[in-house]
């Protein structure tokens, strides 16, 4: 059976990483794609885990070497998804999830005309804004961020087949497991 593409999207800052790790702590045969990045990385986190962190003349390599399903550039840093991260999905036996912007998921849609999308939308600008702030996601200036969201926001409640409300993160990761179970038993 062939593995199926998740995308979860959403604007940055709205609690993307932390829903999907709590909804795949009970799901096994989900993989989770490892994204390379010319970010550096914030405290805490771990090149192989959240993160290749890489070197602009890597991504250039990379680009050049054409490993990449689809790339972005995010607040002037540049975030790309692997080939080969889908590729050991499906070695594994696994589906795939990708969590990936707005414009990122949309490519992967073009390609891979099946896989689900999913938005995660904050309750308001309001609180996405004083979250980013908490969290030290400030990169980029307030307006683009803003205007960004806002579009991101948009495209995402029109686009995308899922939708949900970071409004609590317990009830809304169990809202995202639900759905990537629901959508794992349509394949059976
Ligand atoms: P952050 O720097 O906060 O980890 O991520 C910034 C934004 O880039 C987030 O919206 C995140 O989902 C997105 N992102 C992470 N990896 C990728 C990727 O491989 N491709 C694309 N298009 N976006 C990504």
């Amino acid at each position: 059976m062939n593995g199926k593409v998740f995308v979860v999207s959403g604007p940055s800052g709205v609690g993307k990483t932390t829903l999907i790790r709590k909804a795949l702590e009970n799901l096994d045969s989900i993989y989770y794609s490892i994204s390379a990045t010319t970010r550096p990385p914030r405290e805490g986190e771990v090149t192989g885990r959240d993160y290749y962190f890489i070197t602009d003349k890597e991504f250039d390599r990379l680009l050049d070497s054409d490993a990449f399903l689809e790339w972005e550039n995010v607040y002037g840093n540049r975030y790309g998804t692997l080939k080969s991260e889908v590729e050991k999905a499906k070695r594994l036996g696994k589906d795939a999830l990708l969590e990936l912007d707005v414009k990122g998921a949309l490519k992967v849609k073009s390609k891979i005309t099946d896989a689900a999308l999913i938005f995660i939308m904050p309750p308001s600008l309001e609180v996405l804004e004083k979250r980013r702030r908490a969290r030290g996601k400030d990169e980029g200036n307030i307006e683009e961020r803003r205007s960004l969201a806002t579009k991101e926001i948009q495209q995402g409640g029109s686009l995308f087949e899922f939708v949900i409300v970071n409004d609590e993160i317990e009830r809304a990761s169990k809202e995202l497991e639900k759905i990537l179970k629901g959508e794992i038993q349509k394949k059976h």
